[in-house]
């Protein structure tokens, strides 16, 4: 319960705004920020690294731009509220552009499927593969409609505090088989592999095993298809400046280089946060958008935690990391689409490796992004900017990264080379990788997971982290590793869950 604020009256004389304090300036920390501007707090966003955005920053090397990561911008609306919040239009500040084709899927044995909004193209494309499943591809987008609406539009941005809340939704989640994982589901609409696959492969995007996680995912499916697939000119950078440069005309602040390494608890409030520098400020509440499992593990103290015990926290599963090539080539490569999927010959037994066996493949499954196909401000006249990512285990592998990174970077070399881009290696101009130490070290996900907890159903909803601390009064929690969970729309929508759970400003003061 919220009483009188555990501040100072010296420090509530000098700042009678309620203060806000949010670690990490991803973009679910950089909506919380704007979402609790909009609401009357004084905002102080703490980065660790030089630059914001979080796995969503952005670097620039030899003339080339790269997203370091998300790519695919799947539900503009959640920025368009954010922007709207403001007094703005998103419009104004960014070009957000449609994909047609969404992306481009190339199956093993050389067919492919460009996933596209328009059904009648998408019939067409699967009656050329396996004529017998259109009328199941149709059926299941209608029930992945139904997943969708009460998934994301229904659940998405409610909070799960309680078991109530659980229990509420469980007739639902029942009558849509979320028990089920979203491949078996799949598999009872449509037989052909490379459509199972087709519809089934995007848990991949918020680092779960189609194989394994709840058939609730099946909900991107139709997202896409409901929302379409975007591309921000530019790169996703010009989405995090235009964050950023909302948080500042709201009066809010975003400082980087603040690596914060304890939230300081008092009598089981939250009341601020200790920087590695040793300076501490104080706050009215704190907002964690850092990994969950880091922020419980590592910046409060074991004794103030009930439930996210280092126990508790070992015995949970992550999610995948990823291997990340970027690169820039000296010729262009007209014949690749924006978004590729470039699969090899195995589809669960690969998962079983990055999941469960936690080894590397040779014949990995590669995602191929060339962003100057829609924007070649992206790379220097005449330029192709690249990156390619692999699956990968997380940390628990104790495959040795420094070891392995180059001889994994070859590997995915020759196959990129043998069934996308013959003889790419002759025109690389920069390059520069990114492995699970990256987000381990850098990023501070534990197991240097990429996409925090994994989302199975025992994962998911009131089982995840929940939005408002179960341990620590005045402390919420947003991003990839709280409720809903990971990927654009997730943490946009984590933020969102705030609006429900953190009392309006006025009545802090
Ligand atoms: C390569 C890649 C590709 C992806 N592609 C897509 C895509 O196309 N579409 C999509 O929707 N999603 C995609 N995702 C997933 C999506 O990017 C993430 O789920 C989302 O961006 C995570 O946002 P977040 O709010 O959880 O914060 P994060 O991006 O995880 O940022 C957290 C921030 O907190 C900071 N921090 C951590 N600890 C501290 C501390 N102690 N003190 C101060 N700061 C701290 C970190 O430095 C970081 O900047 C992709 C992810 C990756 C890695």
């Amino acid at each position: 319960m919220l009483t009188q604020p555990l501040v100072s009256s010296e420090f509530r004389t000098r700042f009678p705004q309620p203060h806000a304090i949010i670690i990490g300036s991803g973009f679910g920390g950089l909506a919380a920020a704007i979402r609790l501007g909009a609401r009357g707090y004084r905002v102080t966003v703490l980065e660790r690294l030089d630059r914001i955005g979080g796995r969503a920053a952005v670097f620039k090397q030899d003339g080339f731009t790269f997203d370091a990561g998300p790519t695919i911008v799947t539900a503009p609306f959640l920025f368009e509220d954010l922007w709207r919040l403001c007094g703005r239009r998103l419009a104004d500040d960014v070009d957000v552009r449609p994909l047609k084709p969404f992306y481009r899927i190339r199956f093993n044995d050389g067919t492919a499927l460009d996933c596209t909004d328009d059904l009648d193209e998408m019939r067409r494309q699967i009656a050329q593969l396996a004529l017998g499943d259109v009328a199941g591809y149709e059926e299941f987008l209608g029930l992945a409609k139904q997943i969708y609406e009460v998934g994301f539009e229904n659940l998405g941005h409610v909070p799960f505090s309680t078991w109530t809340d659980m229990a509420r939704v469980l007739p639902d989640l029942v009558r849509l088989k979320s028990y089920r994982s979203v491949h078996s589901l799949v598999s009872k609409y449509v037989r052909d592999p490379r459509i199972r696959f087709m519809l089934s492969f995007h848990p991949l995007f918020v680092g779960g095993n189609p194989f394994k996680v709840t058939a609730i995912y099946g909900l991107i499916a139709y997202l896409e298809q409901r929302w379409g697939v975007h591309f921000a000119m530019g790169g996703m950078g010009s989405l995090v400046r235009g964050l950023s440069g909302l948080i500042e005309g709201q009066g809010g602040t975003i400082r980087c280089g603040a690596d914060v390494v304890e939230i300081i608890v008092q009598q089981g409030r939250a009341t601020g946060v200790r920087l590695a520098s040793g300076e501490i400020l104080s706050s009215d509440i704190v907002v964690s958008n850092a990994d969950p499992a880091w922020t419980y593990r590592y910046l409060v103290p074991g004794a103030r935690r009930r439930r996210w015990t280092n126990r508790k926290l070992e015995r949970a599963n992550y999610s995948m990391s990823l291997f990340v090539w970027y690169f820039g080539t000296s010729r262009k490569y007209p014949d690749i689409p924006h978004h590729s999927i470039l699969l090899g010959p195995r589809y669960r037994e690969l998962l079983s490796d990055v999941f469960e066996r936690k080894c590397l493949a040779d014949d990995m499954s590669l995602y191929l992004h060339r962003p100057t196909a829609t924007d070649p401000s992206l790379a220097p006249p005449g330029c192709d900017a690249f990156y390619v990512l692999s699956p990968v285990p997380h940390l628990d592998s104790r495959i040795d990264w420094n070891d392995a990174a180059e001889r994994y970077r070859q590997a995915v070399a020759k196959r990129l080379d043998a069934i996308a881009l013959p003889g790419f290696e002759d025109h690389i101009v920069t390059s520069r990788i990114m492995t699970p130490q990256h987000f381990h070290d850098d990023l501070l996900s534990y197991k240097g997971a990429a996409f925090a907890m994994e989302p199975t159903l025992m994962q998911s909803a009131w089982f995840r982290p929940h939005n408002r601390s179960e341990d620590i009064d005045r402390l919420y929690l947003v991003g990839a590793g709280t409720h809903p969970g990971a990927g654009v729309p997730g943490v946009l929508s984590s933020a969102r869950v705030l609006d429900t759970l953190v009392p309006h400003a006025s009545a802090l003061v």
